[in-house]
């Protein structure tokens, strides 16, 4: 398989991470926002962070680098600039003497004081956030190719072979939403012949301006698509690749499987595909075989994995690219998606050991890999034979190490049994041990954990953080924060109370810190929308527990108050979802693992007397893959870590689960699978729609739709949240039904969530007298 034979094959990516490496575009933004820097100077520092990244891609080997990718916040707004779809109050709200366009493209990011901003949502399976694009049938599009050919002109006069990224038609389309006032049933991709003559002006543009090459993003494709989709996306390349004097057109998705999308794209005319075939994306290699590649078309192969952290396995990517070869007219090697979804450097992690940070690869590590394999391709694999050797021994120290290799956590996984994961009661029989045991009223109340982050704790944890302040000290904080947060609820009349989690920077990371098998990054940002940035922890090894991780404080709440304290713990689920998981097993096992950590950590808040305990899974949803044929065996191993980790439980200690989100419709026989006793749920924003759902389904257990929208700091009065309860009374009965908010009071001010939780005990109190 050695092949001898060399063909010219180039690296190239798709984009790269915008912030810097100290990420200086968010300090710039803020600082714009916040009137301390000029809008000049704003677009300057964006002009030299694009120079400087231009420069090192450059350096390290990248021939044709991509432009247009970079964002002041996010693509998708960018694209919905390009294409003009500025909502109507958008341009209103912004329009001062001093209005410019990025004040208006701010005001669709941010909103104003007085009109909200665009919807966001996730990006595919990432965790990654975009602006939801904003359709209805009066919508007009007209180009405006500024920023495209703006960049790409600023990277071609500086002397590099560039390619412009613009998301593409149809996939625009398809993330879009119909604007408010605009009927339900409205689907953008009506606008679709609406939209291709712009694009097809953005693409002169753009060739004008010199670009050879364009490529258009499609990533939804790779989402099952109705034969209209496919009709769509034949009609869009068609008509756009008819366009006279246009760029050469690159087709690009990522994230999953083309299916019955490629053969589309294969016949139309365009003169490129970039194509993923990394993880669940892998089959892309035996259809485009089955179809018989494409000849003389370019094809950009996704060999590594862009997404994750884990340094590539060379040689696994080689052969890939060996069997495509033959394929395509032409080919590039490049990561799978953009850069984007990783951090930047794995050299600026000093405080990790070097041992371990040869396994990872962040953007510079994973344009290094590219460019690796197409040296190896086009000049042989002795041009880089110390590249290809040093992988190998990274691969085989990862494989080997006693980190990844926990003999004692395997042994234990493999012992699993399914009675380890069934209570042994029916949930019935359970609800009447636990009413006995907790005594409470119909309709009782509770909150779903965080409550307000306060100055005093936030600057406790930033003295504690400088080395000003002590860990006793800390902890002294803490342990006031519980003391008031217990007090309040008492004083409010809730039901069943909660510590307030003020010990909690964030629901992943608290956990990842005290478990075995997970390291934490110094520098690992990643943005996750618009000026926030995450460092998500990297899942690395086999993970165990070596002790208890919140008992101590949650019994501490308990000693305070004779009502019963929920314990609080983030699920199997959401531990791998905001994550950087392991590659080299499925997530399944992962996620027993975890199960089982947590498995033990229930059984001592139990064995301390916590007769309730919360086990969060709001990415539940999130995880549920691309593809519908996988989602089965997902939720099944999901559903089942999550009864893992609570199913050693007493029949009278009580379950509950909480899932921020609304549309959950298409998991709702995985929510039962759960076998929680209690599940709180987003419901205020969607006007209970959630419990007709779950109504509708007849979901048997214990329920609390949200009747306090926690993303607002509006005070809801208590006859309207009376209203949603006598809505919801109407879907649960009266002794499965909680009274909750939508979710944690984390980002809440306590003058907002001291006066609305006890509105809300209020309203509890005004639908039980009328029961
Ligand atoms: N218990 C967590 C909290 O209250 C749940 C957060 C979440 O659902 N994202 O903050
Ligand atoms: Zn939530």
């Amino acid at each position: 398989m050695n092949a001898t034979r060399t063909a010219r094959v180039r690296p190239t990516l798709h984009g790269y991470p915008r912030q810097g490496p100290d990420r200086e575009l968010k300090k710039a933004v803020e600082s714009y926002w916040k009137g301390r820097i000029t809008q000049d100077q704003l677009l300057a520092e964006a002009a030299r962070l694009r120079a400087a990244a231009r420069e090192e891609l450059r350096a390290r080997g990248i021939a044709e680098i991509p432009t247009g990718d970079f964002s002041l916040y996010d693509h998708v707004l960018d694209a919905t600039w390009a294409v003009g779809a500025i909502p109507a109050r958008h341009r209103a709200a912004a329009r001062t003497d001093t209005h410019t366009d990025l004040d208006v493209y701010f005001a669709m990011a941010r909103g104003t004081k007085d009109v909200p901003p665009l919807e966001m949502t996730k990006w595919f399976d990432t965790n990654y956030h975009y602006l939801v694009p904003e359709l209805g049938p009066d919508t007009v599009f007209t180009p405006d190719s500024r920023k495209q050919v703006g960049e790409f002109t600023e990277a071609r006069e500086a002397g590099y072979s560039a390619r412009p990224v613009l998301l593409g038609p149809v996939s625009f389309l398809l993330l879009a939403k119909p604007a408010p006032g605009v009927a339900a049933g409205f689907e953008p991709l009506t606008l679709l012949d609406r939209l291709l003559p712009v694009y097809a002006s953005l693409l002169a543009d753009l060739r004008a301006a010199g670009a050879a090459w364009v490529q258009l993003d499609e990533p939804a494709l790779v989402q099952d698509q109705p034969p209209a989709v496919l009709n769509a996306v034949a009609r869009a390349y068609r008509d756009l690749c008819a366009v006279e004097d246009r760029p050469r057109l690159l087709v690009a998705s990522y994230f999953d499987e083309l299916g019955e999308a490629l053969p589309v794209l294969a016949g139309s005319a365009v003169e490129g595909l970039a194509v993923d075939f990394t993880g669940p994306a892998a089959g892309n290699l035996g259809a485009l075989a089955r179809l018989g590649g494409l000849p003389g078309k370019r094809l950009v192969a996704g060999v590594v994995d862009g997404r994750n952290v884990w340094a590539a396995d060379l040689e696994g990517a080689l052969s890939t690219l060996a069997q495509l070869l033959p394929l395509a007219g032409e080919l590039d090697v490049a990561p799978s998606c953009s850069l984007l979804h990783v951090p930047l450097d794995v050299a600026a992690e000093r405080e990790l050991d070097p041992q371990i940070a040869r396994w990872l690869a962040f953007a510079r590590q994973k344009t290094a890999e590219v460019v690796t394999l197409a040296t190896a391709l086009s000049e042989g694999r002795e041009a880089v034979a110390p590249q290809l050797a040093a992988a190998r021994a990274a691969r085989l120290s990862r494989a080997g190490s006693a980190l990844t290799r926990d003999a004692a956590v395997r042994a234990r996984c493999a012992a699993v049994t399914g009675a380890d994961t069934r209570r042994p009661q029916p949930y019935p029989e359970r609800a009447v041990a636990q009413r006995a045991r907790l005594g409470l009223p119909p309709l009782p109340t509770t909150t779903i954990g965080s409550f307000p982050q306060t100055p005093e704790l936030r600057r406790a944890r930033a003295a504690l953080r400088a080395g000003t302040l002590g860990e006793d000290g800390y902890r002294e904080r803490i342990a006031a924060e519980i003391r008031e947060v217990v007090s309040f609820q008492e004083k409010a009349g809730l039901d069943v109370l909660v510590h307030g989690e003020p010990e909690r920077n964030d629901m992943v990371q608290y956990f990842a810190e005290q478990l075995n098998g997970y390291l934490a990054t110094r520098h690992g940002w990643v943005q996750s929308y618009g000026t926030r940035y995450v460092r998500p922890p990297i899942l690395a090894g086999d993970v165990s527990r070596p002790a208890p991780m919140t008992t101590e404080w949650t019994g501490y709440a308990q000693s305070l108050t004779a009502r019963p304290v929920k314990g609080m713990l983030t699920g199997p689920v959401t531990m791998l979802a905001w994550s950087f998981v392991r590659d080299d097993q499925p997530l399944a096992e992962t996620a027993r693992q975890v199960a089982l950590a947590l498995r033990d950590e229930v059984a001592d808040l139990e064995a301390g007397g916590t007769a309730v305990i919360q086990v969060d899974e709001p990415a539940l949803r999130e995880l549920l893959p691309l593809r519908a044929p996988a989602r089965a065996g997902y939720l099944r191993w999901a559903t089942e870590a999550f009864r893992l980790a609570t199913g050693g439980v007493r029949a009278d200690t009580q379950i509950h689960t909480h899932m921020c989100y609304a549309e959950f419709g298409e998991i709702i026989s995985a929510i039962d699978a759960l076998d929680a006793d209690v599940i709180s749920l987003e419901a205020a924003r969607s006007h209970m729609a959630v419990a007709d759902e779950l109504a509708a389904a007849g979901y048997p257990r214990e329920a609390g739709p949200g009747v306090y929208d926690i993303h607002s700091p509006r005070v809801p009065p208590v006859e309207e949240i009376a209203q949603l309860l006598r809505h919801a009374l109407r879907a649960v009965p009266a002794e499965r039904l909680w009274v909750n908010p939508d979710c944690g009071l984390k980002t809440r001010a306590p003058e907002e969530s001291g006066p609305a939780l006890e509105n809300l005990v209020a309203a509890a109190k005004r639908v039980r007298a009328e029961l």
